[in-house]
């Protein structure tokens, strides 16, 4: 048996994940535009894999995408590999 509260605490429960799960899948991996998926609506469970088209002319799934500025950080933080030309 379960209360009109507990039901909600697992609801929320189950969004956490998924919550964290789309902030790291927000960006083209291609160009590094946001995209956003269709279909957050319901308990999509890991790997969306929802089909996602991007401007740049990248097609995908939502579980392709990358975190948001990715470019961004990957030029700040970390050292592009430089054995690559
Ligand atoms: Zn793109």
């Amino acid at each position: 048996m379960t209360t009109e509260k507990e039901h909600q605490e697992m609801v929320e429960q189950a969004r956490r994940p998924m919550k964290e799960y789309y902030a790291q899948h927000k960006a083209c991996p291609k160009c590094g535009s946001l995209l956003h998926s269709s279909t957050y609506a319901g308990f999509v469970q890991p790997p969306d894999t929802n089909k996602v088209r991007c401007e740049c002319g990248w097609e995908g799934i939502t579980d392709d995408l990358k975190p948001e500025n990715w470019k961004h950080r990957m030029n700040s933080r970390y050292p592009v590999d430089e054995s690559d030309c």
